[in-house]
């Protein structure tokens, strides 16, 4: 197959089938290959990436509609992840010697991680590349072969993807590209994968999840979110301003833990909405590369952002900044929306654009409160000077992430396990977490002599039983 142009290794919906036995025979050799040559292989891809950086950046710019500085940021991010899941997953992966008990003296026990196979990784259009790499990488470092079905907005980025693969490691295609409509991804499970990692909206999980679930295949998912900002009386309020405006309305509010929400303590509300307006002096969307974000990537997307906006007022909310004019299809400027009902729509439902809610509250624990009042439960952000009150805080959160003192900043610790609970999804990418969820569990005893008394044959010798009983008494009475 060395022969095999770049252009052989995307598929385009059709010939699933065949895609999946070619992944089938790559994650056999993938899967064969030592640690150490996987690590070597897929930093050799990373190095490709880096080398094709501005194309990949300009892809994503083109294709996500956001500003070049942005791209080349999820560009970097995400080639950290992919460099820490190549050097992280061997330790994750190793066979571990564990305590057999008393039980089992006579057993050496160990366990050990092993690839699914072929994983499907399903993505969205929204950070085309950052978002399915933190399943891609993580899927291929722990020796499974991956088919990427990218949203069909964003299928650019995922082809270079493919073929910088090949570049790198042009014996199998252990990374391939399907592109096409949402129907291609139902026909890639129902054609038959080992496992299923989607992230997209909680609707689309749905019906991922109930695909999958004939086949029992496992699934990831990584779904939407309506992610909080808690503002405390004696937080940084500035600091805080600076991040909600960048957390909601950087890649024009189309961003799963961009923050959507912000409770802040009545004391500090006025002051904290000062510093909103100045954040906000001048700020618009654009065409322009200098712009601070672009336009709404969905045709339909403006006319979402429309809705809840008339929802916003109709539940007699005070619109602070933007309005209705802000709305210029395909662009939607900063709009913010104050003291809503936490019943309204906007509150509730993920808008997807740059549309900010705030809520005056009396403190941080009306805050947790509202903040936990959705069906999502993603990640959420506290802003306070006290620090063991930020850690109550964070526990309390029905979420799977917290930053303290900081909003979107743990999206390039490759450390930190991702994901959600609720209507936002289950299991986790990143982290060693991340790897373990692309790989699978098998345990293995062996035997090292035979006991004095041996319980498992059919032919029990007489006085067995009192002898078990007396034991069970001993241990555990
Ligand atoms: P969608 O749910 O519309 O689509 C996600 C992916 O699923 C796309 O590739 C889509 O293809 C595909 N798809 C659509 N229908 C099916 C189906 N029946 N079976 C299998 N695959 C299908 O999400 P968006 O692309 O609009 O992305 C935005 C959403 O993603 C937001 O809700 C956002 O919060 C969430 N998101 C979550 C993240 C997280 O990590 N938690 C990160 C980023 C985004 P196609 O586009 O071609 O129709």
């Amino acid at each position: 197959m060395s022969d095999t142009t770049d252009q052989d290794v995307t598929v385009q919906g059709d010939g699933l089938a065949a895609t999946i036995r070619t992944a089938r025979t790559a994650a056999d050799w993938w899967a064969g290959l030592t640690a150490a040559e996987r690590r070597r292989r897929l930093l050799a891809f990373k190095h490709h990436l880096v080398a094709e950086c501005e194309q990949l950046a300009q892809l994503i710019s083109a294709e996500a509609g956001k500003p070049a500085a942005d791209a080349m940021v999820e560009v970097m991010i995400s080639v950290a992840h992919l460099d820490w899941a190549a050097r992280n997953a061997a330790r994750v992966m190793r066979r571990r010697t564990v305590n057999p008990g008393l039980l089992g003296l006579n057993q050496h026990a160990t366990v050990g991680r092993e690839p699914y196979g072929v994983v499907a990784v399903i993505g969205p259009w929204n950070y085309p590349l950052f978002t399915p790499g933190g399943s891609i990488w993580y899927a291929l470092a722990t020796g499974n072969a991956v088919v990427f079905k990218p949203s069909e907005f964003t299928p650019g980025v995922a082809e270079l993807l493919a073929r910088l693969w090949w570049r790198a490691n042009p014996e199998h295609p252990v990374l391939q590209t399907v592109t096409g409509s949402g129907a291609v991804g139902a026909d890639l499970i129902a054609t038959g994968v080992d496992k299923v990692a989607f992230t997209g909206s909680t609707g689309t999980a749905s019906k991922v999840m109930a695909q999958a679930a004939q086949s029992l295949t496992p699934v990831v998912l990584e779904c939407g979110g309506k992610d909080a900002m808690l503002v405390a009386a004696d937080a940084d309020v500035a600091a805080a301003a600076a991040s909600a405006v960048h957390g909601a309305f950087s890649n024009a509010g189309q961003t799963c833990i961009g923050v959507k929400r912000v409770y802040v303590a009545e004391t500090v509300a006025d002051q904290f909405l000062a510093a909103l307006d100045d954040e906000l002096d001048g700020v618009k969307a654009g065409a322009d590369p200098d712009a601070p974000y672009g336009p709404m990537v969905m045709p339909q997307a403006p006319d979402a952002v429309a809705t809840h906006l008339a929802d916003a007022r109709e539940h007699g909310a005070e619109v602070r900044h933007g309005g209705s004019g802000a709305i210029r299809p395909p662009y939607v400027d900063p709009i913010v929306v104050c003291d809503v009902p936490e019943d309204a729509a906007v509150v509730q439902q993920e808008t997807f654009g740059p549309l900010l809610v705030v809520n005056r509250v009396a403190d941080l624990d009306e805050a947790v409160t509202r903040a936990n009042g959705v069906d999502f439960g993603l990640a959420a952000s506290v802003f306070t000077a006290d620090r063991a009150a930020a850690r109550r805080v964070a526990a309390r959160l029905r979420c799977g992430v917290v930053m303290i003192n900081s909003a979107l900043a743990f999206m390039a610790v490759p450390t930190l396990p991702f994901g959600g609970r609720g209507a936002s999804g289950f299991g986790r990418i990143h982290g060693d977490e991340g790897l373990r969820e692309f790989s699978v569990v098998k345990s293995v005893s062996r035997q090292l002599f035979d006991l004095p008394l041996d319980l498992l044959t059919l032919r029990h010798a007489p006085g067995n039983t009192d002898l078990v009983r007396d034991l069970l008494r001993w241990r555990h009475g």
